[in-house]
């Protein structure tokens, strides 16, 4: 049985906050590879001005080059409408019933679980991984948790990883107000980013 971690995320831009999290939990749990897999483009994105599918695809791929144990997927990117985690789910588990999925997430991302699709079945089919996030500290932490797992079974572990207080918007921010953001994210998305003129305006937080 082969232990796959599940990255999913904007990754507008994908950061070294993303990358340590993923590397920690493939370690820690002894995950046999990580797939990172950028979402496609919500509706209301489009409103707020998420980057495009094709360059969070592959500013994802660049990110994840130097590592053989990260893999990326346009199982989202390449559709035209918004995938629900479910539906994602259940076309990379099909075919693949006998490996093991985990679900990594921040600990702001994991509180959300109960407003995604099918809570229940997600629940079911793979194991979460919730990483503590800088500046997303939150009181009972593992009693949410819980009432989680309470209300919709399967399994959320709470784990620690190398605290970076990073996140897109902030770099997002940056690019457009000239200030650096070099290490906060590989060099190689970083020269992406100039080379495309992406972010040249300040923009509202994506979730
Ligand atoms: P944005 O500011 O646009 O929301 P983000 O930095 O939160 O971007 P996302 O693509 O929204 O990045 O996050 C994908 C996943 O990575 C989420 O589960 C989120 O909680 C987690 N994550 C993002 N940044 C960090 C970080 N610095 N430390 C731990 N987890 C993180
Ligand atoms: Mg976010």
């Amino acid at each position: 049985m082969k232990k796959y971690g599940i990255m999913g995320g904007t990754f507008d831009p994908i950061h070294h906050g993303h990358l340590v999290i993923a590397n920690e939990v493939l370690s820690l749990f002894d995950l046999d590879k990580i797939i990172f897999i950028p979402t496609g483009m919500p509706p209301h994105k489009i409103v707020e001005g998420l980057t495009s599918p094709y360059h969070r695809y592959m500013m994802t791929q660049f990110a994840t080059m130097t590592n053989p144990d990260f893999d990326v997927s346009d199982i989202e990117t390449k559709k035209s409408t918004m995938s629900y985690t479910i539906d994602t789910l259940k076309e990379l588990i099909s075919g693949n019933e006998e490996e093991k999925f985990y679900f990594i997430t921040g600990t702001d991302a994991v509180l959300d679980l109960p407003s995604w699709k099918n809570t229940e079945e997600i629940l079911s089919l793979c194991t979460f991984i919730a990483v503590n996030r800088p500046g997303y500290i939150v009181d009972g932490l593992d009693k949410k948790i819980k009432a989680i797992t309470d209300k919709y079974g399967g399994e959320i572990y709470i784990t620690k990883a190398p605290q970076l207080h990073i996140s897109s918007t902030d770099i997002r921010n940056r690019i457009a107000s000239k200030r650096p953001v070099k290490y906060l994210l590989p060099e190689m998305v970083e020269q992406y980013i100039l080379k495309n003129g992406l972010y040249q305006e300040i923009q509202l937080k994506c979730l």
